[in-house]
């Protein structure tokens, strides 16, 4: 049976949108439009750092004026609490979360191992807690919630997956990120958690997204199959960076939104010469996303997996 492909754009309104922001956007409204797609917008504003409706408005405006259009949305997931509760409710009663009482200091201890995306692995110190102890130290501080992984022996922990830019990768959860968190200590559902629930429940098909998500695909599929949902295709887009190798960053207002306006003056010149850099399009002409779509590919994008370094070049 043959079911429609739908994407999403899943912006965190931490910021004005970057040039990497923009590329993820692009990447996958091309994928989804070259096939006749439904694309759906969903606003990740559950962390209070960053829900600044204002600043969701910027996104979508700075969508619109790209010529990124949608189909459904925009989502916001502070209207969707319901839905993480129920499934942290079911994984609860399954038995596979518990509290955790860390404190970040911690968690960041300098012996911990850390995992490829810079967080440290968890060393299970609450695994086993008593009821006692739970009652103990919840007078204390509140417990965040986490998520029992298979041990490293048990093949049920050991995920791989197909990425379309990057190829095969392979995790094995217990060694790579331990015990991971579905919910804050402040209460906030885990980002993990809550892209898997929206990712489901909105029917998306493919997720693209930027490589530093890359090394989160295990735990989402994991999350997937305890949770007897269908599993997404996955392509990751390479990362932006400041010559100096620094990525891209919305806090550093580095190539956002604003100077690109100011520097492109128009959608099509800006797309034009980020898709010659991608490699996406053959050269660097200006065009509009409409006019990117028969000329997309991921396997163009695959072929220059590397870093896109982002110097005063691109912007001549
Ligand atoms: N909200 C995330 C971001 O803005 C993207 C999450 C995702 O695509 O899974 O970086």
């Amino acid at each position: 049976m043959y079911h429609t492909p739908v994407g999403r754009f899943a912006p965190s309104p931490s910021g004005r949108m970057h040039l990497g922001n923009i590329f993820s956007a692009l990447a996958a409204w091309l994928s989804v439009r070259s096939q006749n797609g439904r694309m759906v917008l969903r606003i990740e504003d559950l962390d209070p750092r960053c829900c600044d409706p204002k600043r969701a408005q910027q996104i979508i405006d700075d969508l619109r004026w790209l010529g990124l259009d949608w189909d459904e949305g925009p989502i916001y997931q502070h209207d969707r609490l319901d839905l993480y509760r129920e499934a942290t409710a079911e994984l609860h009663t399954d038995g596979l979360t518990y509290p955790c009482f860390c404190t970040r200091a911690e968690l960041h201890a300098a012996s911990a191992p850390h995992a490829s995306d810079g967080t440290p692995v968890y060393a299970g110190t609450c695994r086993n807690l008593t009821a006692q102890q739970i009652e103990e130290r919840q007078r204390v501080r509140p417990a965040a919630l986490r998520l029992r992984v298979p041990d490293a022996d048990d093949p049920a922990g050991t995920i791989s997956f197909v990425d379309r830019v990057y190829g095969t990768q392979t995790e094995t959860l217990a060694r790579d990120c331990g015990d991971f968190l579905i919910q804050r200590s402040d209460g906030v559902y885990a980002y993990q958690l809550v892209v898997v629930v929206d990712d489901a429940e909105m029917s998306v098909t493919e997720v693209a997204r930027g490589r530093d998500l890359l090394s989160s695909v295990p735990r989402q599929m994991y999350l997937q199959r305890l949770l007897g949902f269908a599993q997404p295709a996955y392509a990751h887009v390479p990362m932006l960076i400041a010559p100096d190798g620094r990525r891209l960053s919305k806090r550093e207002h580095d190539c956002d939104m604003g100077e690109l306006k100011r520097a492109f003056d128009t959608p099509e010149r800006l797309l034009g010469r980020l898709a010659g850099a991608a490699g996406i399009a053959p050269d660097s002409a200006p065009r509009s996303a409409e006019q990117l779509i028969d000329i997309f590919s991921w396997d163009a994008i695959a072929a220059h997996h590397a870093d896109i370094v982002i110097d005063g070049t691109f912007f001549e």
